[in-house]
This record gives C-alpha cells, structure tokens and sequence, in this order.
C-alpha cells in the first residue's frame, strides 16, 4: 500500500494535522493508498503559494507559457501507462477505456497552449480623438475544484487555460480519485514552473473544497460537480465576488421520433448510457420514444445492453466497471428502488451481479426502468449510474419539447430523426447546451460545452473555455491636448 503526499509550493508535504484517509480500490474493495487528509490551513499555504507565483508566472511571455504547458501535454503522453494504472486502481475504469483517456486527454492542454497564443486584441473606433482597445489579462489565482467521475480530464479542461492564459492555480481533486491528481504534481514538478504555480491539496469537499471556495486570496473557482454543492460555492464565492465557472449537473433528454433509425439509436444510446457506468453529467436521463416506434425501440435498446461487457476493470474486454464508491452504489440502488415504489417497473436487471469476480465491488447491472411519470424523482433526479429511465409513450412533437425541458437541468440532449429540418426546429425549443441531432458523439478542446439552468454556469473548450480563464480590460487613451 503507498503513502502519498500533497504538493504545496513545489513541495512534497504531508497534511498539517499529519492525518491520512483510504483510497479504496472500487473493483476489490481494498485499500490501495493513503492520501493527506488536508483541511484549512493546508489551503491558507497553497493559497499563498499560488499568490506568490502569479507575479512571475503571469509576466512571462505568452510563448514561454505556451511551451511549459506543451510540455506538460508530451510529459502526460510519455506517463500515460501509469496514468491509467491509477485510474483504473482508484476508479475502476476499464483498462482499455483508462488507455484511451491517458493518451486522448492531453490533448487539452495542447488546445490551450495553442488557443492562447491566438488570442488578439481588439479597437473601438470612438472618435478621431480617442483609441480605445481591450486586452486579455488572467484572473489572477484559480481554485480548480472537481468531481470523481472523470477524474483527470476535469482537471485538465480547467488547468489548460487556467495556466497557458497566466494564473496561477490551486487543485482540489476529489476525495475518493485523489491518486491521479497527485501523479499529475509529479510530472509538473519536472517542469520550470515558479514554485506554487500549480498546488494540489487533497481532501474532503467539506473542508478543502469550501475554504477555497471561500478564500479571499482566491479571485476564480473553476468547478465541475453536483448542483447542489455548485450553489454552495456560490454562496461561498459571493463573500468576495469571485469569477465562476460551474460545470453541474444533467438529466438529460433522449428523444427518439418516429422516422429514427431504431436501431442506429438504439445502439447508440446504449452506448452512451453505458460509458464509464452511467457515471457521466452528459449520460441519457431520460428517454422520450415516440408512440409508433416505442415497443421496437425498446427491444432493440433492451438487446444492446444485454451486449454490454462487465467485469473486471483489468480485463481488456470489460465496457463496465464497478461504481466508483459503495455509497455511489446505495445511491443508485435506492433510485432503483424509488422507482419499483413509485408505480415504475424494473425490466432489465436492476441489481447487482452475482457471479465472480464481480460478487466483490460496487457493480450495478445494466438496467431499464419503465413506465416513469414526470413528478417520479427518478425523472427528476440524476442517478449517475447504467441505469435507463423510460417515460411513458409520445405522440406528439410539441408534447416531447415541453416534456424534455420540464426540468431543471439543462446539460445535453439527442435528438433522434432522419429528418434534419425538423430536427432543427427540435434543437431550437430544447433547453440545453447542447443537443445532439442523431449521436451528437464525442467531445473535445474543439466544441463548447456547458449547461443551461441549473446546470451551471460559464463553458468548457472552444474559445470560449479559454475566455473564461481572462479578465476583459478597456484602455481609453484621449489624444486630445490637455487644456482642449
Ligand atoms: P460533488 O458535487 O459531490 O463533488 C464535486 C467536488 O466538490 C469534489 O471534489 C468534492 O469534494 C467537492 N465538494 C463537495 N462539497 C463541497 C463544498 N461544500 N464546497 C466545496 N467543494 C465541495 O460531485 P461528485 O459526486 O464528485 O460528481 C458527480 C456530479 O458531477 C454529478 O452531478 C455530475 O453531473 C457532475 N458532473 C458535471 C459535469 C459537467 O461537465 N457538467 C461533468 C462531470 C460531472
């Protein structure tokens, strides 16, 4: 078992209290590390590391900034093996998946490396008199606070920006996923970075989490996670006005009218439902399936999650892992259970596998749900698991457009048609950051991502993702003489 450390103004140090916490294998439900158990005062010391570092990091020239943070992406690539050893260790990500995630993900530093080398000014043509023009400045010290279920990627879309446009940054990684975070430190201690420049501080959201939110010294919280703890930080973040970026959470609507391909769809969002077990803010939340094709629908979706591979993390054939936490796993049964309560019905599985190696781990089979009425909390609720929720019957497309924005979230969505006009009028009137006309697959640097309503605040790649990480200053120079 190994014993890590935290890294605080480039260096290795243990919490403040001196006390650890379990990391605890999903897979095996063995203990595989011990992490420090940081609290506020381990905050209060990366805080001000971050501060100190900001002078200098921020003053370098755009090129210099760039290339330590290409560096970073090359490092990241050169250590992917281990990388995925760890998530698939802490998180129970299937090792092909936890390849592809090693060896896809730096990728997002080279976006921002590049991105922000591209940035140009602007000027206002007021008067002949007065130039005006903006410019891009950093916001200054960035606490980047994120969630278990990705747990490196949601690092790596903040702290691409963050650093490539000059702040300095503090992470909080989550609790339970904390071990790859804490590799990342490792390869960013090969780089010329001024020490404190990037910090990460483990530990519990309650402690670590809210007294950066609440920091003074920290001027942004770049943040992925629930809703509710989202508000949380806004509460927190309001004593001192702090900059927001807030990736929150989804239910997200999959519609599927009745000119689809069934079973292009079906397939499809099996898939989609599946992928990293369910654990995912832009996973289906909630099937719409037209009148005419809902039985076909049904069986052909039915068929493509019995195909689903689950096993063991280490296997290369597995496509489900275990759910990342026992807790996770209660959770998720008891919306399961909610749902049979509430008048649903449980069609496939619904609960956990019996047969080893899976008889140990937090699984949840692949399961669909039937026959949900939209006040049902599973309608409502995200349940972050491989768990398919489906609504009663449509027939009309006004109905399913009021039906899928009749909730608070607003992450994602699919629209399912062959007919791309109507498709469009669909991706008009839905409520959502994005919306998928067919598979609306993948992600990446390239597209924009983030939520409409409660689903937060502010996006993720694109120029956008990296504006976000800038302050907006306007120069006004009046070239009139003084006394005119
Ligand atoms: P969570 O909100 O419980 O925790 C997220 C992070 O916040 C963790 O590091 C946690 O320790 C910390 N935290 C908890 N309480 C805090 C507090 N009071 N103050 C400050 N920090 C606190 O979320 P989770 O269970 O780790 O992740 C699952 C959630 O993340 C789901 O709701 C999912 O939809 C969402 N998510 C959203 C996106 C997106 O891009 N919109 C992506 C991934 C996950």
């Amino acid at each position: 078992m190994s014993q890590y450390k935290m890294w605080i103004d480039g260096k290795w140090v243990e919490a403040e209290s001196g006390k650890t916490y379990a990391v605890i294998n999903p897979a095996t439900e063995l203990e595989v590390a011990q992490v420090p158990l940081g609290g506020k005062v381990d905050v209060d010391k990366a805080v001000a590391a971050a501060r100190k570092a900001l002078p200098s990091w921020s003053r370098k020239s755009q090129g210099e900034r760039s290339q330590i943070v290409l560096k970073l992406a090359a490092l990241l690539r050169e250590n992917a093996a281990e990388i995925a050893r760890l998530d698939t260790l802490e998180h129970g990500t299937p090792v092909k998946r936890a390849a592809f995630l090693a060896a896809d993900t730096p990728g997002w530093f080279e976006w921002a490396a590049y991105g922000a080398r591209s940035l140009m000014g602007h000027t206002i043509p007021v008067s002949p008199d007065t130039v005006v023009y903006l410019q891009r400045e950093p916001v200054g010290v960035v606490a980047i606070i994120t969630p278990w279920n990705l747990p490196l990627l949601m690092i790596f879309q903040k702290l691409g920006p963050a650093l490539s446009l000059g702040n300095t940054c503090v992470i909080k990684p989550p609790s339970i996923n904390s071990l790859t975070a804490i590799k990342l430190a490792e390869i960013i201690e090969k780089l010329e970075l001024p020490p404190g420049t990037v910090n990460v501080v483990t530990g519990p959201g309650g402690s670590v989490g809210e007294a950066l939110a609440a920091h003074p010294g920290v001027d942004m919280v770049a943040f992925t996670g629930s809703s509710e703890t989202g508000k949380q930080i806004m509460s927190l973040a309001s004593k001192t006005v702090k900059r927001l970026q807030l990736e929150l959470g989804g239910k997200n609507p999959a519609i599927i009218l009745e000119d689809a391909d069934i079973g292009v769809a079906a397939a499809g969002m099996a898939k989609q439902q599946t992928s990293n077990s369910g654990q995912i803010c832009g996973s289906p939340g909630r099937f719409y399936v037209h009148a005419k094709v809902y039985d076909e629908f049904l069986e052909k979706f039915t068929a493509e999650m019995k195909k689903m591979v689950m096993g063991d993390p280490l296997d290369p054939k597995t496509e489900l892992g275990p759910l990342v936490s026992a807790q996770h796993r209660d959770r998720v049964e008891a919306y399961i259970k909610s749902a049979v309560d509430e008048g649903a019905k449980v069609i496939l599985n619904g609960k956990r596998p019996t047969t080893p190696p899976m008889n140990k781990g937090y699984y949840v089979l692949p399961t669909i749900i039937t026959g949900i009425t939209p006040k049902m909390k599973v309608a409502r609720e995200e349940i972050f698991g491989p768990v398919a929720c489906f609504m009663e019957k449509f027939t009309s497309d006004e109905e399913v457009i009021a039906l899928a924005n009749d909730n608070v979230y607003g992450l994602t969505s699919w629209v399912w048609t062959k007919d791309m006009a109507r498709g469009m009028r669909f991706a008009n009137q839905i409520q959502a950051g994005t919306v998928g006309l067919g598979q609306g697959r993948g992600g990446g640097p390239e597209f924009p991502w983030g939520g409409y309503k409660e689903s937060g605040i502010g996006k993720e790649g694109s120029l956008y993702g990296i504006l976000e990480f800038t302050n907006l200053k306007r120069v006004q120079v009046d070239l009139m003489p003084p006394n005119k």
